[in-house]
């Protein structure tokens, strides 16, 4: 109980996200230099201190001299009840079954940027059929939302909301005592029917929802993180940066990251793409890595398109998996399908066919996103397809496949 009251005080100094609505602004980190060979980041290398043992001892004590910064606490340093709050057993995300389409589309693309990023066990449902009843939190005020947080949350959830309140400084703010959670934004500060509207409250969910996770500050700037301020009000995200991820995988126990760990790389046109897999193969993580770039400006995102590309990653015995990726999609109706075939499987020295037909999926679009959630064969609440348009001309659509068989990532070119 102390405790919790402890967080909520640090919530409301520390969470306060300040990133409103975002212009597609020209200073960019360009995603030139990325070099498509296997193990070696050199674009990460070159703006913010890697995912090595250095670059995370970097991250967590930035975090912890945050934590010691704003709220005079002397627990900081304890990891549990410090900068890092550990759930006790995994949660939920909810959201309220009442809020917009659009509301309820920002949380749920940040709920895909996280699941890409997490070991299976970890990934989290979003379909919202057993959460009608969740009350809304709209009208409420940040104080009386923090002054009657064991009424407003339920144990093993992570509350998640778009909603109206008086921000003042906070676009948005999240956290956790380790047993309930929540990440909120403020409706007035995103306009969620602009693209870049829409992108900017994606991100910020995300960085709430980290926070609400169990990170309790903020890296430093030097950082390429989703919590870092700099990088949050100048970028443009669509997978959760390497750091945060090696972190958050540290602090949990899921396993070790290096920067030696990108087991399967391909790049198409700066886009990297490819599949983690830690502890031997125990956890295999599919990602996509664009760097920070400039959203799709929406008269790229017109009438009808295809892009062909590669399929990258790992079949369920183990083996190393390619393919080919066939995307065709009508961005006026929101529709088009995504087509995984001609997938080799390497055993020993030798790729052989593992599946020839592969895979066909429907795909949902939304602004630069889409995925398979209306697929009638993908309907457990965690689409096997996620993915976006990358670059001023959308020229590249990347995202990642997971099924039963077959964990990979994908890449591929606008034709
Ligand atoms: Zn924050």
């Amino acid at each position: 109980m102390r405790a919790f009251i402890l967080v909520v005080l640090l919530a409301v100094s520390l969470f306060g996200c300040s990133g409103g609505p975002r212009q597609p602004v020209a200073g960019h980190m360009p995603t030139a230099g990325i070099e498509p060979q296997e193990g070696y980041v050199s674009w990460s290398k070159a703006i913010h201190r890697g995912i090595g043992p250095d670059g995370r001892r970097d991250y967590k004590e930035a975090m912890y001299d945050d934590c010691m910064a704003n709220s005079d606490s002397s627990d900081c340093s304890v990891s549990g009840r410090g900068w890092f709050v550990r759930w006790g057993s995994w949660p939920s995300i909810v959201q309220p079954k009442n809020r917009t389409d659009l509301e309820s589309i920002a949380v749920r693309r940040a709920i895909m940027v996280l699941n890409r990023s997490l070991p299976e066990d970890k990934r989290f449902r979003i379909d919202w059929e057993w959460v009608s009843e969740l009350a809304t939190l709209e009208g409420l005020s940040k104080e009386n939302l923090h002054a009657h947080t064991e009424q407003l949350f339920s144990s093993g959830h992570i509350h998640a909301e778009i909603y109206g309140y008086e921000s003042g400084d906070f676009a948005g703010f999240g956290g956790t005592d380790g047993a309930r959670g929540y990440a909120v934004l403020d409706e007035s500060e995103f306009d969620l029917s602009n693209p870049w509207g829409l992108r900017s409250a994606v991100d910020s969910m995300v960085h709430e929802l980290l926070h609400a996770l169990g990170f309790m500050g903020h890296p430093h700037p030097v950082h390429t993180s989703i919590l870092s301020y700099r990088h949050h009000s100048e970028g443009e995200l669509d997978s959760l940066p390497l750091v945060d991820m090696a972190v958050l995988y540290d602090m949990y126990g899921w396993g070790h990251w290096s920067e030696t760990m990108k087991r399967v790389v391909d790049t198409v046109d700066g886009v990297q793409f490819g599949v983690h897999n830690l502890n031997d193969g125990t956890v295999l993580i599919p990602w996509v890595d664009a760097g920070y770039m400039a959203p799709s400006p929406p008269d790229a995102l017109l009438g009808w398109a295809s892009y062909e590309g590669k399929l990258n990653g790992y079949v369920a015995s183990g083996f190393p998996a390619h393919g080919d990726t066939r995307l065709r999609v009508n961005f006026d109706t929101g529709y088009g399908s995504a087509q995984f075939d001609k997938i080799h499987a390497r055993y020993g020295d030798t790729w052989n066919m593992w599946n020839r037909l592969g895979f066909r999926y429907d795909l949902n679009l939304y602004a630069h996103y889409f995925d398979s959630r209306t697929d009638p064969r993908d309907r457990d609440g965690i689409p096997d397809v996620v993915g976006a348009f990358y670059g001023f001309d959308g020229e590249v659509a990347a995202g990642t496949l997971q099924r039963p068989e077959i964990t990979a990532a994908f890449g591929a070119e606008r034709d």
